[in-house]
């Protein structure tokens, strides 16, 4: 393991390993019952639980280290939120965090950062909230950002199958990257085996490519994509999953794009649903810019507020993929931003 930002790499997998576990367990409770009824309540039971827990476990380790994540512990406060609160407290004591409902409010605030500092966390505690819902995909997703830069990226996967060709196989990934020192893989269940670095496919040629985006329309425009995927004569069909796990994909060369396409103009991207996925990416050898073929820039507090979308690749077509973007459908495009 690199000796740059060791410890906390350490600290980041031991927290979201931990989260991936409450998380696995809310999961495994969702009925068919609750699915049917379209009860939201089990994903935002596991999205307060993990925050809690990964916070508590940075706080401890890095008390000056503010982090920037997705949710606040405001209406857990209030008489009305109590109940929720207790299932809360429940959870993190069923994976050994025991906290009082004060203890567990201050961790989840402890994330509520939302301005730009020079050394900060940004986590998404549950990416992929509809996936999770499903019993598909989600991701757990925490970046470390130092003047700007990503220096440590990692995305914990419990539902992504070991080996992508069979998917009913054994799952769950932690993938993490230390800038500079490539992307690493390890099974989420064994934290001690070996960890194993992964590269991005080596596909040359854009047509021969696979991309990946999300399962849900109003994310990312599926009609842009398919313009797009029809301009570069690609012929395999779209990977539809939700989360950061698409990061994944494409860092295994499981996939080799990964396209996100604004469905509203005014829609600026957080900083929680990419940082982690694209250093892991970057470490695999891809290649990483928004629409426009900018760099994301991570000094502007909990938004990508100076990009638009995001496109993803194995570095090998990367300049074709955003001028497929542009070309097709213009008046659909955002603004660049400066
Ligand atoms: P995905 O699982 O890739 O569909 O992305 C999930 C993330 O999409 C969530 O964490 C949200 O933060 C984010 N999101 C919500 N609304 C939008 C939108 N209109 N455009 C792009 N992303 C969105
Ligand atoms: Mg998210």
């Amino acid at each position: 393991m690199t000796s740059l930002y060791a410890s906390e790499l350490k600290t980041g997998l031991q927290a979201v390993r931990q989260a991936a576990d409450v998380c696995r367990t809310v999961q495994a409770a969702i009925s068919a019952e609750s699915l049917e009824k379209k009860d939201k309540s089990p994903v935002t039971v596991a999205d307060f639980a993990s925050q809690a827990m990964i916070c508590r476990q940075l706080q401890a380790a890095f008390p000056d280290d503010p982090v920037i994540g997705e949710e606040g512990a405001e209406e857990l406060r209030e008489p009305a939120g109590a109940e929720f609160l207790a299932r809360i407290v429940a959870e993190c004591g069923s994976v050994g965090v025991d906290g009082t409902p004060d203890e567990i409010c201050d961790w989840i605030d402890r994330g509520g950062l939302q301005e730009y500092r020079s050394r900060f966390w940004t986590l998404d505690p549950i990416d992929g909230t509809k996936g999770f819902l499903r019993k598909e995909q989600y991701a757990i997703s925490l970046a470390l950002i130092v003047d700007g830069e990503i220096q440590i990226g990692i995305l914990g996967c419990p539902n992504m199958p070991l080996d992508s060709s069979q998917p009913d196989g054994a799952q769950g990934i932690l993938s993490w990257a230390v800038k500079g020192t490539g992307s690493f893989i390890q099974p989420l269940d064994s934290p001690g085996s070996e960890p194993r670095r992964v590269q991005v496919s080596s596909t040359a040629v854009s047509s021969d490519a696979r991309f990946c985006e999300s399962v849900e329309s109003g994310h990312s425009s599926h009609d842009w994509s398919g313009q797009i995927g029809g301009q570069l004569g690609i012929r395999r069909e779209p990977f539809r999953i939700d989360s950061q796990c698409k990061y994944l994909a494409v860092a295994m060369g499981d996939a080799d794009i990964y396209l996100r396409l604004p469905t509203r103009k005014d829609y600026q991207e957080k900083i929680w649903d990419h940082a982690g996925g694209i250093l892991v990416v970057e470490e695999a050898g891809g290649m990483v810019t928004d629409i426009h073929g900018k760099a994301p820039e991570f000094h502007h507090g909990a938004t990508l507020a100076m990009n638009k979308g995001m496109v993803v690749t194995n570095g090998q077509f990367h300049d074709a993929v955003v001028a497929a973007v542009t070309d097709n459908s213009p008046d659909r495009i955002p603004p660049e931003l400066s």
